[in-house]
């Protein structure tokens, strides 16, 4: 059988093509080049499963979602407390190219506006650091995060710098309040080379996903930051991410989330998944506009939202040949992450002989995992295997397999 997921993308996308609504970023003449109608998105899961559709191999400069990332690598360098003595971490409410500083202290109210990433970059690796080093700097933790060897769109690079007036003007604003140390110059051309980094849907998932493990790559397994600076980025991601429509977002969507000007959005729920999309077409506030709806439908079909009831890894899910019995099993409160596991052990499954899934320890579903589920054993059926449901406690009332038979009971 095959994982019913990234069909699950496909139409996802597919329902959302027809709006062709908003424009590229016509501010960097690059982008106003951008094909408008490319279109992807990628979910890749705590436990390190990616599932994409759509244009996924296409690749775009990151932007403005390069912020949460190369805040982590300040933090990193330089530790939280220099950090916060420069930048705040509270919502500024402005769009993204305010300068937004806080009365009193004269810091950016947030790294996730211009300002406070411009801060943020000029923080990286040490005082008195190369500007090349800089950038090399996040480079390194891009790739480290995306877990593969990612590079600098020069093109975009260079056009953005022809028109980074407003960023120049923003940098030598905060050096002279003392904030940003080193020449303006240096410290934008740096920034804007970062903001150039090219990466695909793909990468965004598996960045945020690492974020979503409190720091550990789910593909390479290592340990790329430690938990708090992963708390500390979702934290900020979460008040600020959207700029002027932050608490709209937060409680109507729930997935942290940053976006870029070239059309990328990424976000990220604790313990679950990171998810990337892209499309070009930009809404009022500069967040693409397919890219929201994408994230707005994954948010309710999934019931995925950061104040969900239960969310969190509360579930656990094994198998185990018997025989030629295969034994699929279930524990806790199983939502889609495990749900999604229990997919993935399934298409990866060879045997030809019964399939029995146990949930007798399983509290709760929600309710998509329980249609991912029940979609599990409708598949291995058609597939010509007898398939079992072990569930004493009726945790999946009804397990009606979409055409009124239901599974045996063993
Ligand atoms: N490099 C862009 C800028 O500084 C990023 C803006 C964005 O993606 O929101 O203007």
């Amino acid at each position: 059988m095959q994982t019913p997921i990234p069909d699950y993308l496909d139409e996802l996308l597919d329902s959302l093509r027809g709006d062709t609504s908003g424009a590229r970023a016509g501010y960097i003449p690059e982008l106003a080049n951008a094909n408008p109608d490319l279109f992807a998105m990628a979910v890749t899961t705590a436990t390190g499963s990616t599932y994409a559709a759509g244009d996924a191999q296409a690749e775009f400069s990151i932007q403005s979602i390069s912020k949460p990332f190369a805040y982590a690598a300040a933090i990193m360098d330089r530790g939280l407390p220099t950090v916060l003595a420069s930048i705040g971490v509270e919502p500024s409410g402005e769009a993204f190219n305010e300068l937004s500083l806080e009365p009193g202290t004269n810091r950016p109210r947030n790294p996730m506006i211009n300002a406070g990433a411009i801060t943020a970059h000029g923080l990286l690796v040490g005082p008195d650091a190369d500007p090349e080093a800089r950038v090399d700097r996040a480079l390194r933790l891009f790739s480290q995060l995306a877990g593969r060897q990612l590079r600098v769109d020069e093109n975009v690079c260079v056009s953005e710098l022809e028109t980074a007036d407003h960023n120049l003007a923003m940098a030598h604003m905060l050096r002279s309040y003392g904030i940003l140390a080193d020449d303006p110059h240096e410290v934008v051309t740096g920034y804007t080379r970062q903001c150039s980094i090219l990466v695909t849907v793909t990468d965004l998932s598996m960045m945020a996903a690492t974020l979503a493990n409190g720091g550990v790559q789910p593909r390479t397994r290592e340990r790329i930051m430690d938990p708090a600076t992963a708390r500390q980025v979702m934290s900020v991601m979460a008040v600020a991410g959207m700029y002027d429509g932050a608490g709209d977002w937060l409680t109507r969507v729930g997935i942290p989330a940053k976006s870029g000007v070239a059309g990328g959005l990424v976000g990220v729920l604790p313990d679950q998944v990171g998810i990337g999309a892209f499309s070009p077409r930009l809404d009022e506030h500069g967040n693409s506009q397919r890219a929201k709806r994408a994230f707005e439908r994954l948010s309710s079909d999934m019931g995925m939202h950061l104040f969900a009831p239960s969310h969190g890894r509360l579930d656990v899910v094994g198998v185990q040949r018997e025989g030629t019995r295969e034994v699929f099993s279930l524990q806790g409160n199983v939502q889609f992450t495990a749900a999604a596991e229990l997919l993935d052990l399934m298409a990866e499954s060879t045997a030809t002989g019964q399939v029995h899934v146990d949930i007798s320890r399983v509290y709760s579903f929600t309710d998509v995992a329980r249609r991912m589920t029940l979609e599990g054993l409708r598949r291995l059926r058609l597939d010509g295997r007898r398939v079992f449901l072990d569930d004493p406690l009726q945790a999946l009332a009804d397990p009606d397999l979409g055409d009124g038979t239901y599974p045996e009971t063993p």
